[in-house]
């Protein structure tokens, strides 16, 4: 397998990379879950969509698609953010209807979850939906069963495995780079991991969202370098709107959940804006063209504008 991520310039050849945004609401986060349940969610202040829109500005300012996992709850009270990501061109993608870890629910209650978001986005935008990630990274080793069903629901895409240790999420030793899940009957599924650098033996993660507000910028930046020069291989970046809103109404979780979710806020619009100007980003259904499988784009993915 070969990964051909670069972008032919007068001057050199460019590595590029994905940016992904995760569309929920601060008050959706796993981390606040057993603290705020489903039925309670409607009685939250909302705040996604003007943090959505101010993400929409930066990345037209910056010039950059990148792909949007939209919650099909968000998809169906704010249609217009989901239209107005769309029109700008960005990739829309599935994050699952209601932010249910996959570890906690059925195969058929997966299912259903995962086809009802698709269908929406889908009946919204107009295009076809082949790109998943699940809420917090909840494809581990005892949930790779989801990978069949996301196939058989039409995904060509998941961006779900994050190759790292953690409590909630991770399979520690799987790939670092896109690779094909193989599947039942000869079918495969494209996987595009977090990403993460090795470091005294252990993946360490350079992924963006909180690590991106935990760790120094220039840790970030040399991470991402490193993959792209020394590595050859494009990073996989992630974000959520409510990152970059320091002004979000607290929520009483955890001291563990509240550090992860308000370490730093007020510093991701200005990281992300120095990612946006050190790195080139496009979304992961153009990333996902340049794989090559015996000379073949992945069957469904579409050409870009990079
Ligand atoms: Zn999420």
């Amino acid at each position: 397998m070969k990964i051909e991520a670069r972008l032919k310039t007068n001057e050199s050849k460019v590595m590029l990379n994905a940016l992904t945004i995760d569309v929920e609401d601060y008050y959706q986060v796993s981390g606040f879950e057993s603290h705020i349940r489903f039925e309670q969610w409607p009685d939250y202040e909302s705040r996604v969509v003007g943090n959505t829109w101010r993400l929409l500005e930066m990345l037209h300012f910056h010039r950059v698609k990148a792909t949007f996992f939209v919650l099909g709850w968000i998809a169906e009270r704010y249609p217009q953010v989901v239209l107005a990501i769309h029109k700008e061109g960005h990739e829309i993608a599935s994050h699952g209807y209601r932010h249910r870890l996959l570890y906690n629910m059925s195969r058929e209650e997966f299912r259903q979850d995962t086809e009802r978001s698709k269908g929406l986005l889908e009946d919204l935008c107009g295009v076809p939906v082949v790109g998943y990630r699940a809420p917090s990274y909840s494809i581990i080793q005892e949930t790779l069963w989801s990978i069949d069903i996301l196939r058989d629901l039409g995904f060509e895409y998941d961006s779900s495995i994050f190759p790292i240790h953690h409590d909630r999420y991770g399979i520690p030793h799987a790939s670092r780079f896109p690779y094909f899940h193989s599947l039942s009957e000869g079918r495969k599924l494209l996987e595009f991991p977090l990403s993460t650098i090795r470091l005294f033996g252990r993946n360490v993660p350079v992924a963006g969202g909180g690590y991106l507000r935990l760790f120094p910028y220039a840790f970030i930046r040399w991470g991402i370098r490193r993959i792209n020069e020394q590595e050859q291989k494009p990073a996989i970046v992630y974000l959520h709107p409510w990152e970059i809103d320091p002004g979000q109404p607290r929520i009483h979780g955890s001291r563990l959940s509240r550090f992860r979710h308000y370490v730093n806020l007020d510093k991701t619009e200005s990281r992300l804006r120095r990612l946006l100007q050190d790195f080139r980003f496009v979304p992961l259904r153009s990333l996902g063209e340049t794989m090559t499988n015996g000379h073949r784009p992945v069957k469904g993915l579409v050409r870009q504008n990079v």
